[in-house]
């Protein structure tokens, strides 16, 4: 028996494959279609499924240990 490895992205029930995609994720370079939220990060479509892992990286600058924050008034600062 051969595994077939399951789609990204699919919606059951629905054949998507006679309307063309709008635009293809830059991430995983999975279909976008019309009906679909997606996100436009500096001119990067980003599809839902995505997006964790975009964001992730997308603030990998502001990330930080908790051991580092206090509380400077209303919001944090680092030490
Ligand atoms: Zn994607």
């Amino acid at each position: 028996m051969r595994y077939t490895p399951k789609r990204h992205r699919k919606t059951p029930g629905r054949d998507r494959q006679q309307y063309p995609p709008c635009a293809y994720c830059c991430e995983c370079g999975g279909e976008v279609y019309g009906e679909e939220t997606v996100y436009l990060i500096d001119g990067r479509i980003v599809c839902h499924e995505c997006l964790g892992d975009f964001a992730e990286r997308y603030f990998a600058s502001d990330a930080l240990k908790g051991e580092r924050l206090k509380r400077g008034g209303n919001t944090y600062e680092t030490y």
